[in-house]
This record gives structure tokens, C-alpha cells and sequence, in this order.
């Protein structure tokens, strides 16, 4: 098989390096890729929202299946023209994707049909908005409706914060046409994971849940990022935990996309909050998450050609997904200044051989430049590794990362250790 992964991130390295593992697979290209991707496939240069030149592409190179990792392609349509040009891809369709591309939308659904989530109010109107917030007082959470690229999701502890956000987004329109709409919602309380699952539309199969680290600094302080770490499985989703993701959350959710003519294959993927009184849904996206994707892949045993294969074909009943009783970690290195400005072409240094059976350095934000791999995103790298559990899995990534360097290199030191404190180590 031919296969062409589209994106360029750590989540993208992640796919191809699992779906390198699978013997069913001859040749893998990504667009556009990245420095660290080019050792594992070919990178063409095709951005990944570029539709038309991806579809050019997969023609021209008669590709077999394309693996769509971003979420904008996705809502832009990308699986219905490749289908509509007889072409393998997978991932859902515009309209299912619109969960992700649309808060509102998402909400609406979720509300339909019994889905636990925050309770809200949706405004066009900036005046209606400041009535409710006076009505709703503070905290809450202030999001934009469409795709803002993890920017639009304002958690306001004073009056005057959501004020400003209300007002950034409605009347200065800091999102453009992705903030015409707002969600204004109840904060909730609790500690977040993430819970995705493979889904034909009929079959729901959970992944390891896997628990991200928002914001930029230890302790879970400063600025929200795109995400930097992640650690599966994480020990917050009790089986009773998981049973609600999997009962009240994700197969409902499959069955009204149905319902709503909205058909859902692909992954899909709960974040969640658990509450005291139990999971309630803060977002779904319609893709895996990124950096929950390198930890969740390691530990995956099953040929993901052969998951997808089943999913396409809609026996995904039939298939057992299996995962390694390991532990895996993700630690995220960035550049200095990151989420706001920072600088780009820094070389990295100490990344030859560190890549083993048990630990990969997947890169996000790298290009080749001279000869030299340099930094050339906000998240660079996602040193990984797995071991029996998670202290070991911790210890193995941070040991790894004490060998690579470039200037202005930040990371959290406290990936995993939420899990640490529940395991009593
Ligand atoms: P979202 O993109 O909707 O998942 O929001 C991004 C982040 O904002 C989440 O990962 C949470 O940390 C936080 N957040 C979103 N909604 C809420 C809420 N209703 N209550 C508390 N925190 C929230």
C-alpha cells in the first residue's frame, strides 16, 4: 500500500511512525510534514489545507490511503472530495467534522440528545452576551464557535475578563468569521482527560485515555498552548469513569450524529471533565489530539492499517484493538516566548540515537535548514518513551531530554505527575 499522511506536527510523526510498523504498508509520504517526519517518509510540499493539490497528489502517485491528521481539512471537506473522487481516506466527512469546526453546533447536539456538558447561552449579539454574563456572573468560560486554533476559549475568573472576551471576539472580532458566534458557559470544576475513540458509526472502540497538560507552565500556571505533554493510560479515568465516557458520552454521541444525517467514522475524541457529580464534555474534535496521539500510538499493539481497513468497511465489530500494558509519556519542548512570539531556526542540537524500542523523539515544529535540523515552531519536539509504568515511562523521557538542547528551550519538568500522585509514588 501507498500511503499519504496529511499534516506536519508531533501527532502526524506519531501516525507515521505506527503506520510504518505495519507490514501492509510499502511507501508513506506526508504533506508537508516536517525535518523529523523525513526520516520516516517522503515529505512532499503541499500544505495541509490545500486540498485540491492534496487530491492532485494522491491521484498522480495512485496513493492507496490518505490518514488526514489536522482538524482544519477535515472541516474544510477534505474526506468527501477525496471520496468523491473514488479515493481511499480516512476520517469523517464536512458535516460529522462540523462537532469540532462548530461549538455551537456541538452544544446543540449534545443537549438534544442527553449528553452531559456545561450549561450555556450562544450569542451573536454583544449586548445579549454582556446581559447574560451579568445574569451567570463569574467564573465561566467565554469561547468562540469555530476553529481558533486552541485560542478561543477564554476562562474568566473576574467580571471584566469575560467582559474583554466577549468584546474581543464579537465586536473586535480577534477570530474573524470564527468568533460571529459565542458559547458563554458554566465553569466546571474537576480534572480533565481525554477519551478517544475509533468509530465507524456503528462500533464505538475506546482508546487509552490519556491526559494532557494544557497550560505552559508546572503546576498547570500560565497561558494555554496547544498542549505541553501528555501521558496515557491516565489513572483519573477509574473504570467507572471510563464506562461513562464510553456509556453516556461517546456512543450517544455516534448514534445522534447518525440521527442528525451527520454520519461519524473516523476518531473521535471526548475532552472531558470529571466533576463530582460525574464526566461532562467540554469539547469533542473530530481527529486525534495532539500531543495525546504520541503516547496513545506507542501503546497501541494492532496494526492501525488494519483498524482503519475496518473501520472504512464498517466491521470494525469485528476487530480487536489490542494495547501494551505499558505506560507512555509525551513531553513537549518549545521555544522560548512560546504561546506568544518567539524565534524561529534555532539549531537543536544532541537528537542522533536517541530513538529506541521503548522511546522516540517525534517532531512538530523542525525544518532542515543548512544541513542542521532547526527549531522552526511554538512545540518543537515530543520526547516520548514507554515503560511498565508510568514512573518509568517519566523517568525514561526526561533522561532522554537532558541530551537535546536549543536556545530558549522550555518544557514542563511535571508531565505525568498527576498519575505519579495517584499511583502513591
Ligand atoms: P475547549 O477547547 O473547549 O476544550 O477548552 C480549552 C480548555 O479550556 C479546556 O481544556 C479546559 O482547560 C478549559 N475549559 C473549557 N471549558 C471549560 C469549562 N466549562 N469549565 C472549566 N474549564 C473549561
Amino acid at each position: 500500500m501507498k500511503v499519504l499522511v496529511v499534516g506536519g506536527g508531533g501527532r502526524e510523526h506519531a501516525l507515521v511512525w505506527k503506520l510504518r510498523q505495519s507490514p501492509r504498508i510499502k511507501e508513506i509520504f506526508c504533506a508537508p510534514g516536517n525535518a523529523g517526519i523525513a526520516g520516516d517518509a517522503v515529505c512532499v510540499d503541499i500544505k495541509a489545507e490545500d486540498i485540491q493539490g492534496l487530491l492532485a497528489f494522491a491521484r498522480k502517485e495512485k496513493i492507496d490511503l490518505t490518514v488526514v491528521g489536522p482538524e482544519a481539512p477535515l472541516t474544510e471537506g477534505i474526506v468527501d472530495v477525496f471520496r468523491e473522487a473514488g479515493l481511499k481516506i480516512f476520517g469523517p466527512s464536512a458535516r460529522a467534522a462540523a462537532i469540532e469546526g462548530s461549538k455551537v453546533l456541538a452544544k446543540e447536539i449534545m443537549f438534544k440528545y442527553g449528553i452531559p456538558t456545561a450549561k450555556y447561552g450562544s450569542f451573536t449579539d454583544p449586548a445579549a452576551a454582556y446581559a447574560y454574563l451579568k445574569e451567570v456572573g463569574v467564573p465561566c468560560v467565554v469561547k468562540a464557535d469555530g476553529l481558533a486554533a486552541g485560542k478561543g476559549v477564554i476562562v474568566a475568573f473576574e467580571m471584566a475578563e469575560a467582559e474583554a472576551a466577549v468584546r474581543q471576539i464579537l465586536e473586535d472580532k480577534a477570530f474573524g468569521q470564527a468568533g460571529e458566534n459565542i458559547i458563554i458557559e458554566e465553569f466546571l470544576q474537576g480534572e480533565e482527560v481525554s477519551v478517544l475513540a475509533f468509530t465507524d458509526g456503528l462500533t464505538v472502540v475506546p482508546m487509552l485515555p490519556a491526559q494532557d497538560h494544557k497550560q505552559i507552565f508546572d503546576g498547570d500556571v500560565g497561558p494555554n498552548t496547544g498542549g505541553m505533554g501528555a501521558y496515557a493510560p491516565a489513572p483519573v479515568c477509574t473504570p467507572e469513569i471510563c464506562r461513562q465516557a464510553v456509556e453516556e458520552v461517546l456512543k450517544p454521541m455516534v448514534r445522534a450524529m447518525s440521527e442528525e444525517g451527520r454520519d461519524y467514522e473516523g476518531v473521535l475524541y471526548a475532552g472531558l471533565m470529571v466533576t463530582a457529580g460525574g464526566v461532562k464534555v467540554l469539547e469533542f474534535n473530530a481527529r486525534f489530539g495532539d500531543p495525546e496521539a504520541q503516547p496513545v500510538l506507542m501503546l497501541l499493539e494492532t496494526d492501525l492499517v488494519e483498524i482503519i481497513e475496518a473501520i472504512l468497511e464498517r466491521r470494525l465489530d469485528q476487530t480487536e484493538v489490542k494495547w501494551k500494558n505499558n505506560a507512555a509519556v509525551c513531553v513537549v519542548l518549545a521555544s522560548g516566548g512560546y504561546p506568544g512570539s518567539y524565534e524561529k531556526g534555532r539549531k537543536i542540537s544532541g537528537l542522533t540515537g536517541l530513538t529506541a524500542a521503548d522511546a522516540v523523539v517525534f517532531h512538530a515544529g523542525t525544518a532542515l535548514k543548512d544541513g542542521h535540523i532547526v527549531a522552526s515552531g511554538g512545540r518543537v519536539l515530543g520526547v516520548a518513551a514507554q515503560a511498565p509504568d508510568i514512573a518509568g515511562a517519566i523517568a525514561r523521557a526526561y533522561n532522554m531530554i537532558e541530551k537535546i538542547s536549543f536556545e530558549g528551550m522550555q518544557y514542563r519538568r511535571d508531565i505525568g505527575r498527576k498519575a505519579l500522585v495517584k499511583s502513591g509514588k
